[in-house]
C-alpha cells in the first residue's frame, strides 16, 4: 500500500474523532484524545474546525471541582441532511439521515427483473431518491449510492454486474444527470465496513474483515484501520474466490465460487438437492425461504438442520481461507442471511473454521455475528457521503433538483472532482 500523506493522516484523525463522537454521543475533548490515542492538542485542533463549520456543538458542561467545567461535544443534528443509497439486485432503498447519521426516513421500490438494463434501473433509483427528498425541505448534503459488482467509484461506473450482465455503465453520469447531486459511489461491501467503522470506533486499529452474507457474499476489509480497496476497487470478492475447483455454476460465469454455496441461491441449491420436493423451494421470494428455512431449524425439521449443518461446513472452510490469507482479529459476519441464520450458522462453522485454519491464526481471531440490522449498506453510503462532505464542504450549496442546478462539482471519494460527463 502507498504510505500515508500527512493529509491522509489528518482526514484519518478527523475521521476517527467524528466516529467517536456519533458512537459516544457526548463526549469532552479529553475523552476524546483517550478513546482515539490521540493528543489532547491535535482532538482540540479538529474539534475547533468542526465547531466553526457547525458540524459539532457544544451539548452539555459538567461541573468542575476544581478549575473551568468541562464542555462536552456532539454531532450536530440540524447542519444538514445526508442521504444512503442502496442499489440492489432486487430492489432500490433510499434513506434519508440527519448529520448525527440518525435514520429519518426512507422510500423503497422493487426492480422488476424484467425492466434491468441500466436505464431502467436508473430511472428507478431516481425515482426513489427523489419521492425521499420530497419529503424534507431541506436538500442533502451529499449522496451515498451502493451498486452491485464491481464498482469504480472514481469514475462513478458499474465496472461489472454479473446479475445484471452490465459492463462500464457510467452509473454516476446517469444518475448526475437526472438528479444534479453531489453523488459518490460504491460497492455495499465497501459500504458495509464503513457502517461497522462508524458503529464500531475501535475498527480503527488493527485488522478487520465484515464478511457479508444475503444472495451475494463478500468482504469488507479493513486493514491498519483504512478500508482495503485493491487496485480497481475490487478487493474483497471472497464470494468469487473458488472453494470446490469444477464445482456449482456462480452467476460470475466461473464454477466453484464460495457465493454459490453460501448465498442464499447456494443454500437453496444445497435443499434441493438434499430434498428436491421440499415445500420451502416453492417460495419465489429468497428471503421468504430463508425466512422458512431458519423457523424449520427452530421447529427441528431434520432436513433444514442438515441443510445448515451442510452450509455451516462451506462457510467454515471458505472463512479459514479468509483467516489464512489476512490473518484479521476481527471477523464479523453480517448480511440478511447473518441476521437471520447468523448464531446457528456460525457456531456450526466454528469446529469447521477451527480444522481449517492456521491454528495461531484462528486463536487470534474473534468471530462473531454483526450488531448491526436493517439496511445497513444504506447507512454506510451515508457515513461515506458524510466523509466526503467532511472533505469537501463546499459541495454542500449544490442544488439538488437538474432544472434549478449548474452543478459542475460532482465528487468522488478521494478528493477528486470528476468531469460531470456528456450533458
Ligand atoms: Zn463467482
Amino acid at each position: 500500500m502507498a504510505s500515508r500523506t500527512a493529509a491522509d493522516i489528518r482526514r484519518h484523525n478527523a475521521f476517527a474523532v467524528v466516529r467517536s463522537i456519533h458512537v459516544a454521543g457526548e463526549i469532552s475533548r479529553r475523552e476524546l484524545a483517550d478513546i482515539t490515542g490521540l493528543s489532547f492538542a491535535t482532538v482540540g485542533t479538529i474539534c475547533t474546525d468542526l465547531l466553526t463549520r457547525g458540524v459539532l456543538m457544544e451539548a452539555s458542561r459538567d461541573a468542575a471541582l476544581v478549575g473551568r467545567p468541562t464542555t462536552n461535544l456532539a454531532l450536530n443534528p440540524d447542519h444538514g441532511l445526508l442521504l444512503g443509497v442502496e442499489i440492489a439486485e432486487a430492489f432500490v432503498h433510499a434513506e434519508t439521515f440527519d448529520t448525527a447519521l440518525r435514520s429519518l426516513t426512507s422510500s423503497e421500490a422493487p426492480i422488476d427483473s424484467h425492466a434491468s438494463t441500466p436505464a431502467d434501473v436508473v430511472a428507478k433509483a431516481a425515482e426513489v431518491i427523489e419521492a425521499e427528498v420530497a419529503k424534507h425541505n431541506t436538500k442533502p448534503l451529499a449522496i451515498g449510492v451502493s451498486a452491485p459488482g464491481a464498482v469504480d467509484p472514481v469514475g462513478g461506473t458499474s465496472v461489472f454486474s454479473p446479475y445484471w450482465a452490465w459492463h462500464n455503465v457510467p452509473l454516476l453520469d446517469m444518475l448526475s444527470d437526472r438528479l444534479g447531486a453531489p453523488l459518490l459511489l460504491d460497492n455495499p461491501l465497501k459500504a458495509l465496513a464503513i457502517a461497522e467503522f462508524w458503529s464500531r470506533p475501535e475498527l480503527r486499529d488493527g485488522d478487520h474483515v465484515i464478511a457479508y452474507l444475503g444472495t451475494g457474499v463478500g468482504a469488507g476489509v479493513l486493514i491498519g484501520g483504512t478500508l482495503f480497496r485493491g487496485r480497481s476497487n475490487t478487493a474483497g470478492e471472497w464470494g468469487h474466490t473458488v472453494l470446490i475447483a469444477g464445482g456449482r455454476q456462480c452467476r460470475c460465469g466461473a464454477k466453484g465460487c464460495v457465493e454459490a454455496y453460501i448465498g442464499s441461491p447456494g443454500i437453496l441449491e444445497t435443499l434441493r438437492g438434499i430434498d428436491p420436493t421440499s415445500p420451502l423451494l416453492d417460495d419465489e421470494d429468497q428471503v421468504e425461504a430463508l425466512t422458512g428455512l431458519a423457523r424449520a431449524c427452530d421447529e427441528g425439521d431434520p432436513t433444514a438442520l442438515t441443510v445448515v449443518r451442510t452450509t455451516a461446513h462451506y462457510l467454515g472452510v471458505a472463512l479459514a481461507s479468509l483467516i489464512n490469507l489476512l490473518n484479521p482479529q476481527t471477523v464479523l459476519i453480517g448480511g440478511w442471511i447473518g441476521a437471520l441464520l447468523g448464531p446457528r450458522l456460525l457456531d456450526a462453522a466454528r469446529p469447521y473454521v477451527e480444522a481449517s485454519a492456521f491454528p495461531t491464526s484462528y486463536q487470534a481471531t474473534t468471530l462473531e455475528i454483526s450488531a448491526l440490522y436493517g439496511y445497513t449498506v444504506a447507512l454506510g453510503m451515508a457515513a461515506s457521503a458524510f466523509e466526503d462532505y467532511l472533505d469537501h464542504p463546499a459541495t454542500k450549496t449544490t442544488s439538488l433538483l437538474k432544472t434549478t442546478s449548474n452543478n459542475n462539482d460532482s465528487r468522488v471519494p478521494g478528493g477528486r472532482a470528476r468531469p460531470k460527463g456528456k450533458q
